[in-house]
């Protein structure tokens, strides 16, 4: 499914109870819906949503984000961006991927655009979501 573009840019973000507020500046690179453990976790909902936008397009306008750095099962370490005072995960960024980092596309305040092009982890998604995956075209 391709991804709609949104109305304009820059467009604008913030966490649940509006202490940490940001500004994108550029459309993202791609859009996609995770399904595994972690990302439901992280998420609280059936799974989790990432918009992988350049570093120098994401700026914070209000306050700053909290770091807790995670280590993956493959051992890389992800820098989990997120408001102190309410939590809401607002960003992932990989260490060693530094030109990039994973936008949680739900705390954009226009969310009309954010659709995923692609969903990972399929095979770790729950039963009732498999329904609502796009088969993926044969190559
Ligand atoms: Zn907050
Ligand atoms: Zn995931």
């Amino acid at each position: 499914m391709p991804h709609k573009t949104a109305p304009s840019f820059p467009q604008y973000g913030g966490c649940q109870c509006g202490a940490l507020r940001y500004q994108l500046s550029r459309p993202p690179l791609a859009i996609w819906a995770c399904h595994c453990n972690q990302c439901r976790k992280q998420s609280g909902g059936a799974f989790g949503m990432s918009a992988s936008v350049a570093v120098e397009t994401l700026h914070f306008i209000a306050g700053a984000p909290a770091i807790w750095p995670r280590q993956t099962d493959a051992g890389h370490f992800t820098d989990c961006l997120f408001c102190a005072r309410c939590g809401t995960r607002i960003a992932h960024r990989r260490r060693e991927h530094g030109g990039r980092m994973a936008l949680k596309p739900g705390t954009l305040d226009d969310t009309s655009w954010v659709v995923p092009e692609r969903h990972v982890f399929t095979d770790t998604a729950l039963d009732w979501v498999t329904p609502l995956i796009p088969i993926e075209p044969a190559p």
